[in-house]
């Protein structure tokens, strides 16, 4: 029996602290300008569409389709000693920008580029959830 292993989180920055608090609340955002109404993720000082800082936290549908994958076999982090093979992608939401997360809830060996996938999330700490893609029902 090995002791239990802590999973790893993500580091965080000032520009990403809405977006882990909206996820800890079960929400996928994204930035949008208030201005041209651009669309970005991760989030930016600076629209790149207007060039003003008119920016503001909106909720995504989290529907999208796998822009890029790999699978993951080795193991990096004792954590994931279990997990493997699992699968970390690029995931193009249906409002534009791409997010690097995992596809969840099938076999890594089915998951293919284009393939409709939503947003769930996994709890990690009371205040704290990732934000992570299953197929599309
Ligand atoms: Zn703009």
């Amino acid at each position: 029996m090995s002791a239990k292993v802590d999973r790893p989180l993500p580091g965080s920055t000032p520009r990403m602290r809405p977006f882990w608090a909206a996820a800890g609340q079960e929400r996928l955002t994204i930035q949008r300008c208030s201005q041209c109404g651009k669309k970005h993720f991760p989030p930016v000082a600076i629209c790149s569409g207007c060039l003003r800082d008119t920016l503001d936290w909106i909720d995504a549908s989290g529907h999208g389709t796998v822009f890029s994958f790999v699978v993951m076999h080795h193991v990096y982090h004792p954590y994931f000693a279990d997990k493997v093979p699992y699968v970390v992608a690029s995931v193009k939401l249906e409002e534009g920008p791409r997010i690097i997360s995992n596809v969840i809830g099938c076999d890594a060996s089915d998951v293919e580029i284009g393939m409709g996938v939503e947003v769930t999330f996994e709890r990690a700490e009371p205040e704290f959830a990732l934000p992570m893609f299953r197929p599309s029902e």
